[in-house]
């Protein structure tokens, strides 16, 4: 039995960004030794090359230093040698995502695919690390799932994991934050806010509190035995990253409430629960079962599956879905939200050109690479994947009568698939569902993931109480929701950017009018109709035309100028709305967990 694999990262080094990382370990192999860091990060597909931000690699054997080259990106290798092996290397931690590392005088933190190299052979392996202190940082404490293996609770000292994939899915935030604890189900939760912030953590946590316990009486249990949300809140950032008894989350301070702040929650800090929700959600749904595809992770490359739709869509369904049902969300708001993301799907031709399949097994080129034309040849997985998801759940509701839901497979899959070696198959997640339901739901399947077709929520959401319209767009900013009546506006096409020079068009939808008058994205509207014109002031100055007539619009690509005759179109129906239908509906009432009526 060979001793285990050592790590050791000091963060000595904050005011130039560098985390001092050494492994060590016995080799008595005859292969020569060799050692990586992943290509990407498990949860977030695209491939980051890690290795580039690694410099100053130097290796030691039994005292005496040893040649050590790069083999190729992201692989080193030692010379032939036996013994004590240590290898030392810097890293430089300055992404401030949730993906990478970050370090500099007032916090750091780390996930341990960017820091911590890998040997090869020996992933399996139990691993130990050891986070030190350095000089000035008295007040600075550790924050991590990671399993203590002597450290005391949020102390430097030693920790440590199961197996190299264990290892880097405990993120680890240094510094000296503000921490919280609460039980959820008898299950420890610990609340972490770093960054300059005045918050009222207690509330927030008192929200994530019941938002947790929803989701545990959803599964029927929980896969971990503690819960860490590791917040970084800045002035401007948005981000998630799910781990198997933890989260590192990048939100705006702002979002979440002040001290003494009023009762009603604010949109924005429905956005940062909804995220909580979501990462917490993949705690089982892609952390507990995952797809075969991820089992295990190959770090060296791309892992392709056609189940992201399952993995991401029904985590972005249920996440804002799970606020309702925990009581922080009322359902008037819950369908203004919903009815947000209809809109974003329709507004862009990308649900015409891929299926939710295509989109998951793209992700690593496509999703995660987008360019300007992005909303006219790109599906999203999240938006489109919740919207299927709740087209899923709807069906087996409505077919049932209310005995089945999608909650009954996703309890299915995790009764299963946690903590068996095996990883769910690409046509298995349509069989459990399919054995969940009592029936073959391949065709309803063929629909939502391998067809173009427009999903059948119009025909379903009346089924269950809830009105569905589609309606023009009452200004520039109208994101969806139920409006009884709209002023008719013209539309070109575009989304809309201010610009010191006039108006930038972030994206040019297809068939569109600015397209059709040769406008594309990038360039900046600086006139319409021979008038200055600015985002503010779009629509009142196309007040004054009427369909079909036509105005010149005067525009810069680069630094060419552009004349252009514009036609102007009436506003597509292309904004959905919902409310909630007068009377008692059983079946609403259950699917929100909300109480019936007809119940009680
Ligand atoms: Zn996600």
């Amino acid at each position: 039995m060979k001793s285990s694999v050592l790590y050791r990262i000091s963060p000595a080094r904050r005011h130039a960004h560098l985390f001092d990382v050494s492994v060590q370990l016995e080799h008595e192999g005859e292969q020569p030794l060799t050692l990586y860091l992943p290509v990407w990060t498990p949860g977030s597909y695209l491939v980051r090359e890690f290795a580039r931000l690694v410099y100053e690699v130097r290796a030691r054997c039994d005292g005496q230093p040893v040649a050590i080259d790069k083999i190729d990106k992201h692989r080193w290798q030692l010379a032939p040698c036996r013994g004590q092996v240590e290898v030392e290397y810097e890293v430089y931690a300055y992404d401030l995502s949730v993906r990478g590392a970050w370090l500099d005088q007032f916090r750091g933190f780390f996930n341990g695919n960017a820091v911590f190299m890998a040997v090869e052979g020996r992933e399996q392996q139990a691993v130990l690390v050891d986070i030190c202190r350095a000089e000035g940082m008295d007040d600075w404490r550790v924050a991590t799932g990671m399993p203590r293996r002597g450290a005391a609770a949020l102390e430097f000292g030693r920790y440590g994991a199961d197996s190299y994939e264990a290892l880097i899915d405990y993120p680890v935030e240094l510094g000296p934050f503000t921490h919280l604890q609460f039980e959820v189900e008898g299950i420890d939760h610990h609340l972490v806010l770093s960054g300059r912030q005045r918050v009222d953590a207690a509330r927030v946590a008192a929200d994530l509190q019941r938002v947790c316990a929803a989701q545990i009486r959803l599964f029927g249990g929980a896969p971990f035995s503690e819960y860490w949300f590791l917040c970084n809140l800045v002035g401007d950032g948005y981000g998630g990253l799910e781990h198997r008894n933890s989260t590192a989350l990048l939100c705006n301070r702002d979002d979440l409430p002040a001290p003494g702040a009023a009762e009603e929650r604010s949109d924005d800090y429905l956005t940062f629960l909804g995220l909580a929700s979501h990462e917490y959600f993949h705690s089982w749904n892609v952390k507990a079962f995952r797809p075969a595809a991820f089992t295990p992770y190959n770090l060296h490359q791309e892992n392709y599956t056609r189940l992201l739709w399952a993995f991401e869509g029904i985590t972005s369904y249920y996440d804002d879905l799970l606020l309702v049902r925990s009581g922080v969300l009322d359902a008037a708001r819950y369908l203004e939200r919903l009815s947000h993301t209809l809109t974003g799907v329709r507004r862009g031709a990308g649900r015409l050109r891929q299926t939710l399949e295509q989109a998951s097994f793209d992700a690593w080129i496509k999703y995660y690479r987008p360019d300007e034309n992005a909303s006219n040849a790109l599906l999203s997985y999240y938006t489109q994947g919740s919207l299927a998801a709740l087209a899923l759940d709807l069906d087996l509701r409505q077919h049932s009568e209310g005995q089945v839901s999608l909650d009954d497979v996703m309890r299915a899959l995790y009764r299963e698939f946690a903590g068996s070696e095996r990883g769910i198959g690409e046509q298995e997640w349509e069989q459990v569902a399919s054995r969940v339901a009592g029936r073959d739901l391949r065709p309803l399947f063929d629909r939502l993931l391998r067809r173009l077709d427009d999903l059948p929520l119009a025909q379903q959401l009346p089924q269950i109480g809830i009105e569905l319209q589609w309606r023009q767009a009452a200004s520039l900013d109208d994101k969806g929701g139920w409006k009884d009546s709209v002023r008719p506006r013209l539309d070109v096409g575009a989304r809309l950017e201010a610009d010191a020079a006039g108006v930038r068009l972030a994206a040019v939808y297809d068939d569109g009018a600015a397209q059709a008058a040769g406008l594309a994205a990038g360039d900046i509207v600086i006139a319409l109709g021979g008038l200055r014109v600015n985002r503010a002031g779009w629509d009142k100055l196309l007040e004054r035309y009427a369909p079909g007539e036509t105005l010149t619009v005067h525009a810069f690509r680069r630094d060419e100028l552009l004349c252009l005759t514009l036609e102007c179109r009436s506003a597509l129906p292309q904004v959905a709305g919902l409310r909630l239908q007068a009377g008692d509906w059983p079946l609403r009432e259950d699917w929100l967990g909300l109480p019936s009526a007809a119940k009680a």
